[in-house]
């Protein structure tokens, strides 16, 4: 799926693949910034992890726990593609310094 947005109902089918890791990165990321502003699914990604990870190992750790641990991958998550971002922006600036210090050296040589 190459889609920058996701809708709810799409955001749905992908939980279960985000659960499992089995996401790729660029429907991970429209996951993460979806649910990061859509509460409902945020809501539906919680309950589909509790019960995941909750059959994977019921006695070891309670809900709260768990909703720790969902919050921590989130945030693992969109910080990795935060800085995934911050870094294309900053090579887009050097590149976009780079060209004005091209055309400024061929000004100067023009003149
Ligand atoms: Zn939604």
């Amino acid at each position: 799926m190459n889609q920058f947005k996701l809708n709810c109902k799409q955001v749905e089918r992908l939980i279960p693949d985000y659960i499992n890791s089995k996401l790729s990165d660029e429907d991970t990321k429209a996951l993460i910034e979806h649910v990061e502003n859509c509460p409902s699914c945020k809501e539906e990604l919680t309950i589909q992890y509790l019960v995941f990870e909750g059959l994977n190992d019921v006695e070891e750790t309670g809900d709260f726990n768990l909703i720790t641990r969902l919050n921590a991958r989130l945030k693992q998550d969109s910080d990795r593609f935060k800085e995934m971002h911050r870094r294309r922006l900053m090579f887009i600036s050097l590149g976009i310094l780079a060209l004005c210090f091209v055309m400024f050296v061929v000004a100067v040589l023009l003149i």
